[in-house]
């Protein structure tokens, strides 16, 4: 039998190629397999089968033939192919790119000394031929008792047949090939954060329920679980896969950066042992494919994993859940394709017929928007699931204080002593590390800058270095101002280290630490800090972010806000929406326990609405205020972004490309009303230079997606986006998380 198969590469091209099936092959592969095929001028590419067909229009002696097959049943099944076809066509790229972003394992084909034979489903008819082989006989035997399970060296050893009885046997059906069970096993670790079910509350109950009614209808059906910090979001989570799990549906689990919150896929994999994989970034390649095969082979019906999860292979799929769906991490920004792991995840739940729940305590204003418009389902956790209130914050108004107070406030050093004395533990947060935020030369009152980027280089104490926050690049400490060769210069700002250095003199005998990317360069030493300081060997913990995702440690009292506005002055539409959620969700961190908690917030900006409204833990308020503000811009969640953005080395490149795009889009614009579609731009990026390149971008803000896809699709512009000139990048970022 002739037939053609259509091909798709790891590149940004969108054709798909043509190749003959080779005669050695018996049957065409499956769509979603992958294959060896000489490609562009390397001779072995690996790319994905997206289509077969019996004919082709091209010359059939010129399409050449693929080397190899790599998989014998396909990788990619057939929701995750439509997913990929969506997520294509919405983030405006190509096949190929998502293809690879779904099953980012290269070559690799099976899991070696993971595999294991065991009855197939023809073993009994095969085993009663009266004619069949001695060896084959030979090795069936091996599998007279059912359950048995054995790798083939096992098999060529105990029944002396060699690779192709093996084989056959397997080609027969006789036998079957399956992933040894191989139990995650949970770490001493993690046993801490295990937690036994515990008798719902109220509210709880209803959410529960009216999940598990869904689930048991049938069909796509979204949620937002809005529950403040320590709700009981987690245990409703836990409850709701229990009731996927009696219908015998599988759930995927999507959890922001499981490399700083262990403890989360701790207690989904402590409360379901051997039923849960979980799958992050943070683990090396094998063990990822390793875990990936086992949810392929379908032995664990749990899936716990970050962004890229969302394209675990779990069949019959009945429950998704994107716990703090607010992150920002859930969007890939670099490279294409440039997905939102939460729409994704919603999109694969309407594919999939699934109940989707998305959970946070400061709701993503497009999520909240979603309910209102009667797309998504509101249940609401309002209260702590402990007895516990949520803690008391209070404002710490930092304008007109002495120099001694510069970082810490009196208030908040006699609330630490306090702390201290009863034995509690406190956290200060300040999201930004370092020593001080720049060195600034006092002749002629420049900063230093980063040779590559756009911004000041921070300044750290512990090497005396200088460091870009968004590069990597580093340099030894100046002696002279770059500029004007004076030598009188002066460290300005603080970040984390210079918070530990005035803590530890203030406090020199509590026992204080820090918390942020530069101490967690090394492997665990993230998790050995935290689990540390819950045991209570550290009194004061110093951090960033990195303090404020989902800890749940009983023996914090105290939460100092070190400087509030730090994330508002960023010059971002989302830096007010973001401040809100980092401040309550660091709030959050207090008062879990038997100890009722108290959160101080120090602010040079204390009236402003995102401060304020956090402070009063006001979700609702800030929503509404911030929706208001912008309605009025024309911003999400009213309208829907795609950010245009142009890159090159040559300053003037960019510019010109920029404006080039502009023109293009005008084309497509025409006849459509402003407040339909309205452009923005172009402009340069606020971080204007980064990694050595110049940044322009131009902002379309759109009524609905249809709109935005139809300009892109336009003929001129859409020739341009695929081939930019030299030495310059098109980025199309489609629902932008960041517009820096
Ligand atoms: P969230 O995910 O909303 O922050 P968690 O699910 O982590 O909240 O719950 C916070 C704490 O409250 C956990 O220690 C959890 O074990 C506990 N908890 C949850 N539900 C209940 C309940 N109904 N009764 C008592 N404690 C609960
Ligand atoms: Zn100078
Ligand atoms: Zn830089």
């Amino acid at each position: 039998m002739s037939g053609y198969i259509q091909v798709v590469f790891n590149h940004p091209l969108r054709d798909e190629f043509t190749y003959r099936k080779p005669d050695a092959w018996d049957e065409l592969p499956l769509p979603g397999s992958r294959i060896l095929a000489p490609f562009s001028n390397r001779p072995r590419q690996i790319g994905f089968i997206t289509s077969l067909s019996n004919t082709t229009d091209y010359d059939p002696a010129r399409i050449k033939e693929p080397d190899d097959l790599l998989d014998e049943s396909p990788v990619i099944t057939g929701n995750l192919m439509e997913l990929a076809r969506w997520i294509t066509d919405y983030y405006f790229c190509s096949m190929g790119e998502t293809l690879f972003a779904a099953f980012p394992f290269g070559s690799r084909t099976s899991v070696r000394q993971e595999q294991v034979y065991i009855c197939g489903p023809s073993y009994e008819t095969v085993h009663k031929q009266p004619k069949l082989s001695p060896k084959r006989r030979q090795a069936l035997e091996l599998f007279a008792e059912p359950g048995t399970a054995m790798s083939a060296a096992e098999i060529k050893e105990k029944a002396g047949v060699g690779v192709a009885v093996i084989k056959a046997l397997l080609h027969e059906n006789a036998l079957s090939l399956r992933a040894r069970p191989n139990q995650p096993r949970i770490s001493e670790a993690e046993k801490q954060y295990q937690t036994p079910p515990v008798d719902l509350n109220a509210d709880q109950v209803q959410a529960v329920r009216t999940i598990g009614n869904s689930l048991g209808m049938g069909g796509y059906h979204q949620f937002l679980l809005h529950g403040v910090t320590g709700s009981g979001k987690t245990e409703v989570f836990l409850r709701s896969i229990d009731e996927a799990l009696a219908l015998g549906k599988s759930t995927l689990v999507l959890v922001p950066e499981i490399a700083l919150t262990p403890q989360t896929a701790a207690r989904y994999r402590g409360r379901f042992p051997g039923r849960v994989e979980v799958l992050h970034s943070g683990l090396s390649q094998s063990r990822r494919f390793e875990a990936w095969m086992r949810v392929r082979a379908g032995e664990v019906p749990i899936v716990v994993g970050t962004r890229s999860a969302v394209f675990a292979p779990l069949e019959n799929l009945g429950l998704i859940i994107v716990d703090e769906e607010h992150d920002p991490s859930y969007k890939q920004s670099d490279p294409a394709p440039r997905y939102h792991a939460r729409d994704v995840a919603c999109y694969r739940g309407m594919i999939e017929k699934a109940v989707v729940v998305l959970g946070s305590a400061t709701p993503s204003l497009e999520s909240y928007e979603n309910v209102l418009r009667k797309k998504s389902t509101l249940l609401h956790l309002p209260q702590r699931a402990t007895a516990h209130a949520l803690p008391q914050i209070e404002l710490v108004d930092m304008r007109h204080r002495p120099p001694t107070e510069r970082i810490l406030s009196s208030r908040a050093r006699d609330a630490i002593e306090e702390t201290l004395s009863m034995g509690l533990q406190s956290i200060l947060f300040l999201n930004r590390r370092g020593h001080s935020t720049q060195l600034q030369c006092r002749d002629c009152g420049k900063a230093l800058e980063c040779q590559h980027c756009s911004v000041t280089l921070v300044w750290h104490s512990r090497d005396r270095s200088l460091r870009c926050h968004h590069c990597g690049y580093v340099q030894g400490e100046p002696e002279a101002c770059p500029y004007c060769r004076s030598a009188w210069i002066r460290a300005r700002g603080f970040g984390t280290e210079q918070v530990l250095e005035t803590i530890a003199s203030f406090f020199p005998s509590a026992r204080s630490e820090r918390i942020d990317l530069d101490v967690t360069q090394e492997q665990g030493s993230h998790d050995r800090i935290l689990s540390r300081f819950r045991k209570g060997e550290i009194d004061l913990l110093v951090g960033t972010q990195m303090v404020s995702k989902g800890l749940d440690m009983p023996g914090v009292r105290l939460v100092v806000v070190v400087q509030a506005e730090t994330a508002l002055n960023v010059a971002d539409f989302r830096a007010s929406e973001r401040s809100f959620s980092l401040l309550t969700q660091v709030a959050g961190r207090a008062g879990r326990g038997e100890h009722p908690g108290l959160v101080l917030v120090q602010s040079y900006a204390p009236s402003h609405y995102s401060i304020f409204t956090a402070l009063r833990h006001d979700y609702l308020a800030f929503r509404r205020i911030e929706s208001r503000f912008r309605k009025q811009l024309g911003l999400p969640p009213h309208t829907r972004l795609l950010n245009l953005r142009v890159e090159s080395e040559i300053a003037e490149k960019a510019e010109e490309l920029a404006k080039e795009m502009m023109q293009l889009i005008q084309q497509p614009l025409k006849g459509i009303a402003p407040s339909i579609c309205r452009v923005i731009g172009p402009t340069p990026c606020p971080l204007e230079k980064l990694l050595g390149r110049w940044r322009w971008q131009i902002l379309l803000a759109s009524r609905d997606g249809k709109i935005r896809q139809q300009i892109l699709n336009s003929p001129e512009l859409r020739e341009k986006l695929l081939k930019p000139p030299s030495k310059t990048r098109l980025i199309i970022d489609v629902d932008p998380i960041s517009v820096l």
